[in-house]
């Protein structure tokens, strides 16, 4: 009994001269070739070419810092309670009298680590934080050989100061401002 009507019924019969020499399958391979040699490319010139990222990604993240270049983080510890990764480690400290213009509270993160190959780039960190200080942006962690370079310390993620690089820190806050923009788009 045919449970299905898939089968085919093999074809036994002797090949003739031509099939010998694999011409039709030849031939059909090259209809098939040729056939995509007129279509539009699917694959691109990565990394000449990139393609536009879906409004929705979240890839690597900055902190931020104010106009006057303070940080903005306080070690409040939010992100890291909110990260189900449990990538987000850091240790708070108090401000010193003289330190105002580095940092913008009484409490700063003196350390402040993600480890990028926990992350899961959620966003949830960025949701949380109260104080403007966390971001995701459309950058993702370059390849690399060691475990150990995947975890990104303040040096890696604190945007620049403007004062002593005015270009870089006006680039990092374009990127927290299109964030913004998009996230508003999507709650809109
Ligand atoms: S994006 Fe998600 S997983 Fe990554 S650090 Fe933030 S909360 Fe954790
Ligand atoms: S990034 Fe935001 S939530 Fe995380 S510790 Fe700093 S201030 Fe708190």
């Amino acid at each position: 009994m045919q449970l299905t009507n898939r089968s085919k019924q093999v074809d036994r019969r002797p090949m003739n001269w031509a099939e010998k020499m694999y011409m039709p399958a030849i031939l059909k391979g090259m209809k098939i070739t040729l056939g995509h040699f007129f279509k539009k490319k699917v694959t691109i010139n990565f990394p000449e070419e990139t393609r536009p990222f879906s409004p929705v990604f979240r890839g690597l993240h900055i902190l931020n810092r104010d106009e006057e270049g303070r940080e903005n983080c306080t070690a409040c510890g939010l992100c890291a309670v909110a990260c189900p990764a449990e990538a987000i480690t850091m240790d708070a400290a108090e401000r010193l009298p003289g330190e105002e213009n580095l940092y913008r509270e009484e409490k700063y993160a003196a350390k402040y680590e993600i480890n990028m190959l926990r992350c899961i780039f959620c966003g949830l960190c960025e949701e949380a934080c109260p104080k403007d200080a966390i971001y995701l942006t459309e950058t993702f962690a370059p390849a690399n050989y060691s475990r150990k370079s995947f975890i990104y310390g303040k040096d890696n993620l604190v945007i620049p100061d403007p004062k002593k690089d005015p270009e870089g820190y006006k680039k990092a806050k374009g990127l927290i401002d299109e964030r913004k923009a998009k996230a508003n788009q999507q709650t809109a």
